[in-house]
């Protein structure tokens, strides 16, 4: 069994929702949880997560999503409160893909925080060129009240050890299986069993030998069968340890 910790159901094309859990189930993975971007798709989502058996959401405000999107924490912990909204996220900090004086982006990141601290639940953590500052103002907001995922990790080891002294998870997507992420699989050979998740942030970075095509969560089995690899471990240890730590953090 294996769980996709962080995808987006509502935004992969040509396909719908019913047919991609049915493909993952056949591959062995039985949980998903599909990831808010923006309030205004959100209701979409919601709806998947109600209809569909163990599909989960979260609620957030993508750290791309223009300056101009404004989010408080009243909104996110009234649109939080639904036993299918786990997590609020993704939130975090991107330096990559948006330049720029970024206030309102930390402004919108410690907003989600102070939310999910609200409700008691975990976060989502996006983070791109962004370690240093955001792992200050998870320190900041005192984020390990309630932890959540460092997902699609990329960053150090220092980096990973920092989030998981405050309760975070790892988790690793199909960048784990590309030639060059050679810092991505140091740090996934590194990580306690324990504290590791498997993502496919599908329709993104499809995992090798699917690379450069449309990610979808039955090829989250490829990330698991990678790193059984990297870590000289079976399939089985990294399919059960990363499908009991979701359920460890997700209660
Ligand atoms: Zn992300
Ligand atoms: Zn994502």
């Amino acid at each position: 069994m294996l769980v996709d910790s962080h995808c987006h159901l509502d935004l992969i094309k040509n396909s719908d929702p019913d047919t991609l859990v049915a493909t993952a189930h056949d591959k062995g993975v039985s949980h998903f949880l599909s990831v808010s971007v923006d309030l205004e798709h959100f209701p979409t989502l919601l709806g998947i997560a109600k209809r569909i058996e163990n599909v989960y959401a979260s609620v957030g405000v993508h750290p791309n999503t223009p300056e101009t999107v404004v989010v408080d924490v009243e909104t996110l912990t009234s649109l939080a409160d639904d036993s299918k909204i786990i997590a609020i996220g993704e939130t975090g900090l991107d330096y990559f893909r948006t330049e720029g004086n970024l206030a309102w982006q930390q402004e919108r990141f410690r907003t989600h925080i102070r939310a999910a601290k609200e409700i008691n639940k975990p976060l989502i953590i996006h983070c791109r060129d962004a370690a240093e500052d955001t792992l200050r103002i998870l320190r900041e907001e005192n984020a390990s009240d309630v932890a959540g995922i460092m997902h699609c990790f990329v960053d150090s080891w220092d980096t990973a050890q920092e989030a998981m002294d405050m309760g975070f998870y790892i988790s690793f997507s199909g960048i784990v299986t590309f030639k060059n992420a050679k810092t991505v699989q140091s740090v996934a050979k590194q990580v306690p069993l324990e504290r590791m998740l498997v993502e496919t942030d599908s329709p993104y970075l499809a995992p090798v030998p699917h690379r450069g095509t449309t990610n979808q969560p039955a090829y989250v089995r490829h990330v698991a069968e990678f790193i059984a690899k990297l870590r000289e471990e079976s399939f089985d240890t990294i399919a059960s340890v990363t499908t009991a730590n979701f359920f460890r953090l997700f209660d």
